[in-house]
């Protein structure tokens, strides 16, 4: 098989070739079809993620190279273990790759993609910028039914991260209104899945005017520039006393604070982002507003199946794709990185 490895950190992903595993136990090997490019990989090869302030959380950590990223894998089955039951050679599946230790208590509530001994695919085992790729466990293989797999693949982490977070707004407020700040891949995701789940077309807040058609595409009910003087005060005029949900796709400083900011009483602000940098907060505002403050990374298994279930209906906007051949995975990965990327870039082995 072959995999683009990253092997130092900051340094191109390196055309390798090794043996294709033969699984084990429950395990599949899947012929990668594609394998979406998502923006934590940028981070995961410059080796941290930053938290602003000039504090940085060391990617070392999760990343131990030499290792294959790409974490929104689509493929088919070309090899099962011996004690597969259910899945059979030819399958096409995606990939659930937010894999626990399976054995801890936050596994076993259903939470493997919180689990503080991770064994997710693309970070601390190899991932989908690879001919093939090893799954631990065929439960991880979900049916995507007839969506293109360029599609399929995005609802990995991309979709699957939405998904989670427009989750935890609800049950949603009668008439409250809705805020997504960062129209990238995710946001457009949330934009798009909204409907679905029976959220009002949001309010996107998007700092390049070059994504606010793309938003409107997708369903946002209006696009504003975040950076407009005045911001918070508009929003907080044509909400009718704030927001009910905020979900920040962003990370940044300005981003946080333009949803903590903009949230009406009792409303939910769910931090998504990983840009990096940092605010103040007032506690006396938390409690004053009684709002709620959550985080949201990627989702569970049991949200991917759910989620899969909507996107197979068919229902769901396309997410604007384009696809590269894997071979130009470290064009792709700077594209990506210098902010020139509309929608999600899928490569293609
Ligand atoms: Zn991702
Ligand atoms: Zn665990």
């Amino acid at each position: 098989m072959q995999s683009y490895r990253l092997e130092e950190f900051n340094k191109p992903f390196v055309a390798t070739e090794s043996s294709t595993p033969v699984p084990c136990g429950k395990e599949v090997v899947v012929d990668v079809s594609a394998c979406g490019l998502c923006h934590s990989d940028v981070h995961l090869y410059e080796g941290f993620f930053d938290l602003g302030d000039d504090a940085k959380v060391d990617a070392t950590r999760i990343v131990d190279p030499p290792r294959t990223l790409g974490h929104e894998i689509v493929g088919t089955v070309s090899a099962i273990g011996p004690d597969v039951n259910n899945a059979r050679i030819g399958d096409k599946r995606v990939i659930f790759p937010w894999i626990g230790c399976g054995q801890c208590g936050i596994c076993e509530r259903g939470d493997q993609h919180l689990c503080n001994r991770p064994a997710a695919l693309g970070l601390h085992r190899d991932g989908g910028f690879a001919t093939q790729v090893l799954v631990p466990d065929e439960e991880y293989l979900i049916d995507f039914g007839p969506l293109p797999e360029a599609q399929a693949c995005t609802y990995a982490c991309s979709g699957l991260t939405a998904y989670s977070a427009l989750k935890k707004v609800m049950p949603f407020p009668k008439e409250g209104s809705l805020l997504i700040i960062g129209a990238g891949g995710v946001g457009l995701s949330a934009i798009r899945l909204a409907k679905s789940l029976d959220l009002p077309a949001p309010l996107v807040a998007e700092i390049d005017q070059t994504k606010w058609e793309l938003a409107k595409e997708a369903g946002a009910a209006d696009v504003i520039d975040p950076t407009a003087a005045g911001v918070i005060r508009d929003v907080i005029k044509l909400t009718r006393g704030g927001v009910q949900g905020a979900l920040d796709f962003v990370g940044s400083g300005s981003s946080f604070d333009l949803g903590f900011n903009t949230l009406g009483k009792a409303g939910t602000l769910v931090s998504v982002g990983l840009l990096g940098g940092a605010t103040k907060i007032s506690p006396a505002m938390i409690s004053m507003k009684a709002v709620n403050l959550r985080g949201s990374y990627v989702g569970s298994l049991e949200e991917m199946r759910e989620l899969m279930e909507i996107a197979r209906s068919g229902n769901l906007p396309d997410l604007p794709v384009s696809t590269k051949p894997m071979t130009e995975v470290n064009e792709a990965l700077q594209s990506l990185r210098n902010g020139q990327v509309r929608g999600r870039i899928v490569m293609l082995p």
